[in-house]
């Protein structure tokens, strides 16, 4: 697809905002510097990002023997972002302020059998008002509320197409959402909401080819190439979750053998245990975060059961993630979601060691491989960066005529 002269310059409006939000206060000429983009470039995006009031003039700096230099900074109270995560097994919501500051969050547990889109809608719904109520942020305030949903999603129809875990068909959700919500609403899935939280806050951002492995229940990789998220012709890239690690192998949800996801996706990773020690005291049966919580503490303790869960876990991890390696070449490999920020330091390790002993040298070279240095949740954080990236894609579309960005007919008149 052509990339119009519009995709560009919201392409660098996002450059600007997410380089004055990594490093308020600074100035039009640090901008350019940092960015690579012209000095009049800058000071127009700076212009159209005060007037958002999205950012704030702070005051004026000495240039050696120059004019002051004036400064801007992030206007953290501009506005607010909600983030919406809904996991297989539980939805957390998070409001942000702009400078994405946690200000309230809110958690609803998701029991099996009760996952249908009506039950999932009302609970979403619930979070979100409580988050506004508890933030004391007025609802005019929010600038959009991003959601991201496991599965296969159109971002354009609002429609949660498939989702393996709850056999979800074609389910209309913002459109069930927008009865109960009446913000801008965006719709993705974990796997790019983790990466646009690296690329706009992590361990991605300023670097030119990223892979962030999301390794929760279901398992894939968000792919950020050209310092931009990679989508795929219909929204599908980066489902390397179900890209074939065992040739007739453990049989997964999506109807194929083998899948990574059968291997170290947190069921996966209870299948590793169950198969080294059935009897063992570490295995939570039917409750995933229990068990790697549990394998966590016995790693801590140098438990050789769990150290050898780990290990055989990082093996087939290892081997998936020399496959995206050699495949594409990229500067850094997040793992980010939740059985990664729990296993941490020790899975890193047992990882680095088997990527390194199935990747080509050439590329393997050139790749580090990392923990997401995000201290919250990067789902909620990243589908509030789809709420923000929404919100400054629409400053060029009001300026043109009036197209309607994502569901914007919902939010209340400005
Ligand atoms: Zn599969």
């Amino acid at each position: 697809m052509k990339r119009t002269s519009r995709d560009i310059r919201t392409a660098n409006r996002y450059e600007v905002l997410r380089q004055i939000i990594a490093a308020s206060p600074t100035s039009r000429q640090e901008l350019a510097a940092a960015t690579g983009l012209s000095l009049a470039t800058v000071a127009t995006l700076v212009g159209e990002l005060l007037d958002l009031r999205m950012i704030t003039e702070v005051g004026f700096e000495d240039s050696a023997g120059g004019r002051p230099r004036g400064l801007v900074a992030v206007n953290a109270s501009g506005g607010a972002l909600i983030g919406v995560d809904i996991a297989e097994t539980y939805v957390h919501v998070e409001l942000f302020d702009l400078a994405l500051n946690v200000l309230a969050r809110a958690d609803e547990d998701m029991r099996p059998g009760e996952s249908r889109p009506e039950q999932v809608v009302g609970q979403v719904a619930a979070a979100v008002g409580s988050v506004v109520a508890r933030a004391g942020v007025e609802a005019a305030r929010v600038l959009g509320v991003g959601v991201s949903v496991p599965g296969q999603v159109d971002r354009d129809t609002g429609v949660a197409e498939y989702a393996p875990n709850w056999d979800w068909h074609d389910v209309p959700l913002l459109d069930l959402l927008a009865e109960h919500i009446a913000h801008p609403l965006y719709l993705d899935n974990p796997l790019r909401a983790c990466a646009v939280a690296e690329l706009w806050f992590g361990a991605a951002r300023g670097r030119g080819d990223a892979v962030v492995v999301n390794l929760g229940t279901g398992v894939g990789a968000g792919l950020a190439l050209g310092g931009g998220l990679h989508r795929g012709v219909s929204n599908s890239a980066g489902e390397w979750g179900h890209t074939t690690l065992v040739l007739d192998g453990r049989l997964c949800h999506c109807g194929n053998h083998g899948c990574v996801e059968t291997y170290v996706g947190a069921p996966g990773i209870m299948q590793n245990l169950r198969e080294l020690d059935p009897t063992s005291p570490l295995l939570h049966p039917g409750d995933q975060s229990a068990t790697v919580d549990a394998l966590a503490r016995a790693v801590a303790a140098a438990d050789p059961v769990a150290l050898k869960v780990v290990r055989d876990t990082a093996r087939y991890l290892g081997a998936g993630i020399a496959d995206l390696v050699n495949l594409l070449n990229p500067e850094v490999v997040v793992l980010s979601s939740w059985v990664a920020a729990r296993l941490g330091e020790p899975l890193l390790g047992e990882v680095r060691r088997a990527v390194a002993r199935h990747a080509l040298r050439r590329p393997l070279a050139a790749t580090e491989i990392v923990l997401s240095p995000i201290p919250t949740d990067p789902v909620s954080l990243g589908a509030a960066t789809f709420a923000l990236e929404g919100a400054l894609r629409s400053v060029g579309q009001r300026a043109a005529k009036r197209t309607a960005p994502a569901r914007s007919r919902t939010a209340p008149p400005s």
